[in-house]
């Protein structure tokens, strides 16, 4: 944002001399994530890969082993870019952000993070400190589509999701999309509609199509509204078909 003066900050806090903000551990059920962890270090973590191997597979969309070396998690979520793949990776895994000011600290959704284009729900005296990720239970499936110019670029239109099979029928859905508005969203719709289905790949595309016809994607000079709805009208099919073979 500085390079491309968007940003003009009087004043810069460098958190790079806080070590102790430089981890990823196992808490109980959870996966905590500081704020100086690299994305290269989530990228190649045992920890990450043993359970939440969603996120591993979606670092391979984001940008490049120079940038991944030097950027951070939590400094990507709280850049809240619209194409950023991390937001709607946190919002199906059921993360919180753990922001902390002078007098306290609280804990938001990242459900409730995302706010809007550039935008997030951390106050300007409040830092994300830490990332909290539910460790996923055992048996759910998932699955991690992108559609960019180039691998590394931004996306056009991610599509995450992540389901378990209960007797056979779909249960506890989370999608979500980045490419679709200013910022990533959960698509309740397509998670009522799968909640208790049978999966079924011929009713998942034409729900898939239902719901790219209510889109309303931003245009760009790289992609246009109707790409964008086409795409995601492909990927979520193949996602949930990904999701459903690993949660078997
Ligand atoms: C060439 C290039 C390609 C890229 N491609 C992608 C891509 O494909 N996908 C993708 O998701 N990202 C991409 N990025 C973004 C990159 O992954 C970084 O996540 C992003 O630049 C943030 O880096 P940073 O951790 O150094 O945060 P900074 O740039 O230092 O900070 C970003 C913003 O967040 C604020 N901030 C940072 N940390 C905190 C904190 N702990 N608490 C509160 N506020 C905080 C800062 O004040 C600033 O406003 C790309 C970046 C570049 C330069």
């Amino acid at each position: 944002m500085m390079n491309t003066r968007l940003a003009r900050p009087s004043r810069i806090v460098d958190i790079n001399r806080i070590p102790e903000l430089d981890y990823i551990r196992e808490t109980g059920d959870t996966i905590a994530i500081g704020a100086l962890a690299r994305h290269a270090a989530v990228k190649s973590s045992p920890l990450i890969a043993a359970h939440l191997p969603v996120m591993v597979a979606a670092y391979e969309w984001v940008a490049h082993a120079a940038i991944r070396n030097r950027g951070t998690l939590c400094g990507n979520l709280c850049h809240a870019d619209p194409a950023s793949e991390m937001p709607a990776v946190t919002q199906v895994l059921g993360a919180e952000m753990v922001l902390n000011r002078a007098s306290g600290t609280r804990r938001v959704p990242a459900t409730d993070f995302f706010t809007g284009m550039y935008e997030v729900a951390a106050a300007p005296e409040e830092m994300l400190t830490e990332l909290r990720i539910p460790k996923p239970l055992s048996g759910t499936g998932w699955g991690f589509e992108e559609a960019s110019m180039r691998k590394g670029d931004f996306a056009w239109v991610t599509v995450v999701a992540m389901l378990r099979l209960a007797d056979g029928h779909i249960a506890a859905p989370a999608v979500a999309a980045t490419g679709l508005g200013e910022r990533s969203v959960r698509l309740e719709v397509v998670e009522r509609a799968l909640d208790g289905a049978v999966p079924d790949a011929v009713r998942v595309e034409a729900l898939a199509r239902e719901v790219a016809s209510t889109l309303d994607p931003p245009s760009s000079p790289s992609v246009d509204p109707q790409y964008r709805r086409d795409l995601f009208a492909t990927l979520l099919p193949r996602v949930i078909a990904a999701a459903v073979r690993r949660a078997r």
